[in-house]
Order: structure tokens, then C-alpha cells, then sequence
């Protein structure tokens, strides 16, 4: 009897292994110990508390990430690159705004370590200027149009996400795919804001191909233009969204599945991970953690939580 797999199987069998190589892309081989629990955000509403990972727990895995340069004046941080000290994590317990502080580490995070006058441009429409017809890594020439970002420059809650998708990169405009909307209904209809009140953008500003994850040096290359964004923006809160946009931010390497649903800084500002709303497309089940992210995001905010997520 032959072994081989009939024309039906094989395509099951590849849809399996596709779905599985996503899951490592999105969680990262940790990531695959287990569920992370079960339920629906239809909607964005009813779901569960969120599993709250303890301070240890978070501590030890970002025992090697970079402190960061806190703004408490307004001005720009300042960061300097040193060696890495065995510095306590700058996971944000409270909402007391942190003190001003020197970043050390493998990775500086402040802006003008690649781009010296970046830290000069005094506004979004400033800094875009200076981003301009960017050519500054190797996905310049692949890209059609540079997605910068958009929503409420002075937003209390801004989105990270990785890098433009197809729809993305054809607009110029972040999130606007699928997964997109599902953001827009978890803006909307989950947390009864518009997306106008909150600033949406990526990591990277241009299409990797074949929607790729970002390479090192593209991110090295485009992140400062991030941090510009959030020291102009100066939300309340960040939402990272996917392995990706969090562990390029933070600098760590943990899965999201370990990050999501605790507090984290950047920048001196809060900053919750959770699941990308790509990864909710395929695993519909967890959107009930995303929902509970969202609802602490909300708590922080002081906003209050609509009945089953905004809907009736
Ligand atoms: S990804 Fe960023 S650094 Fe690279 S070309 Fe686009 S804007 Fe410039």
C-alpha cells in the first residue's frame, strides 16, 4: 500500500504546516507550550480577566533589557550605548512617571544615534518632512508608498505594530487589511473610541517583501523614526501589537505569549503587549487575552469599559 499522501491530504497537511510555521513567526518556539486559554471577543466583549504574569516572572526575562531614557520635561531623551549592566527591569509597576535616566545596554533607544537632527523635528508633519522619499535601507526600492502613521498627534493611547502589509503599502496607511479592521472594531467597538482619537503606525515604515519579517539592519535603520514618533506623540499608553513590534521595541526576545498582559515601558511611557490582530485571524480563541489587555489598557487610561465590548 502506497505511503503517499492523497492530493486531499497533501493539502491539508501543507494548511497545517503553514498554520504551524505561522504560530512560530507569531509566538516564537516558547510560544507553542500552550494554550493561552480559550473564549471569544466577538465584538471585543464578555471575555475573562487576563492571566497577570508576576514582576519576577518579568523581571527575569528582561534582565538584559536596556533601560530607557525617561521624559519628564518634555524634551528628548537622551540615550547613551554602554555595556550592559545587571540593572533591575523597567517594567512599570505603578503609574508614577519614571525618573530621568541615562539608557545603557546593547541597543540604544534614543533617536539620534543614527540620524543626529532627527531630534529636532518638532512635530509629526516635521519629522515625516525628514523621513521623506526615505532610502535609508534596502526596502526602499520594493516599497509602493512610505506608511508613516496615522490618528491623533497628541493621542493618549498609540499602536505599534510590525510593518505595512499588501493593502498597507498600496495606501500608505496602517492597518487597513484585514487585520486592520479587526483593529478598528476593537478600537471601536471595543474600547468606544475612533480610530481618529489614537495614533496607529509600525515599527518599519515600508513593505518587507512577501510580507517578511523586518531584518536587522531595516530595523536599525527605520526604529528611530518610531521612538521620534512616540517622544512627539507622548501618549499615556502604547499597545504593542505581535511578537515582532514588542520584542523590537523592548529589545527583548521573550514571546509575546510570556509579555502579553503585563506592563512594560518604553520610553518612559506604559506600554501592554498583546497578540497582532493578524495572529487573531487565525486563532480566533484569542482574542478573550487580547480583550482582557485591552480592558487593563482601558483601566490605566481611566476609561470606562463598555458592556460587552460597546456593542447593543
Ligand atoms: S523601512 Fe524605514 S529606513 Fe527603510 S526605507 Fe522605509 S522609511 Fe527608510
Amino acid at each position: 500500500m502506497s505511503t503517499l499522501a492523497s492530493p486531499p491530504d497533501r493539502a491539508k497537511l501543507l494548511a497545517s504546516l503553514r498554520d504551524y510555521v505561522e504560530q512560530i513567526r507569531e509566538e516564537g518556539l516558547e510560544g507553542l507550550e500552550g494554550p493561552q486559554g480559550s473564549g471569544d471577543l466577538e465584538g471585543c466583549g464578555g471575555a475573562s480577566r487576563p492571566t497577570m504574569k508576576t514582576s519576577a516572572a518579568v523581571a527575569a526575562t528582561s534582565a538584559g533589557r536596556r533601560a530607557v531614557a525617561a521624559r519628564s520635561d518634555g524634551t528628548p531623551a537622551q540615550a547613551v550605548a554602554a555595556p550592559a549592566p545587571a540593572a533591575p527591569a523597567t517594567r512599570v509597576a505603578t503609574g508614577t512617571a519614571p525618573a530621568r535616566t541615562a539608557a545603557a545596554g546593547l541597543f540604544a533607544t534614543n533617536t539620534a544615534y543614527l540620524y543626529p537632527e532627527l531630534e529636532k523635528t518638532a512635530d509629526l508633519g516635521a519629522l515625516r518632512e525628514f523621513i521623506g522619499e526615505c532610502t535609508r535601507c534596502k526596502l526602499a526600492p520594493m516599497r509602493t508608498n512610505l506608511v508613516f502613521g496615522v490618528g491623533n498627534p497628541k493621542a493618549e493611547l498609540m499602536f505599534v505594530g510590525e510593518a505595512p502589509g499588501a493593502d498597507e503599502d498600496l495606501r500608505g496607511e496602517p492597518f487597513v487589511g484585514r487585520a486592520g479592521q479587526l483593529l478598528t472594531d476593537i478600537i471601536e467597538r471595543g474600547m468606544g473610541m475612533t480610530r481618529a482619537e489614537v495614533y496607529i503606525c509600525n515599527v518599519i515604515k515600508c513593505r518587507p517583501p512577501e510580507n517578511r519579517n523586518p531584518e536587522a539592519d531595516e530595523v536599525a535603520a527605520c526604529e528611530p523614526f518610531l521612538f521620534r514618533q512616540i517622544d512627539l506623540v507622548r501618549p499615556r499608553v502604547i499597545v504593542g501589537l505581535g511578537t515582532f513590534a514588542v520584542q523590537a521595541v523592548l529589545k527583548l526576545k521573550t514571546p509575546i505569549s510570556k509579555l502579553r498582559g503585563t506592563w512594560h515601558e518604553v520610553r518612559g511611557i506604559k506600554m501592554m503587549p498583546t497578540f497582532h490582530p493578524a495572529y487573531l485571524l487565525r486563532n480566533p480563541s484569542e482574542k478573550r487575552v487580547v480583550w482582557a489587555d485591552i480592558q487593563e489598557v482601558m483601566k490605566e487610561l481611566g476609561r470606562p469599559i463598555p458592556q460587552r465590548g460597546g456593542r447593543g
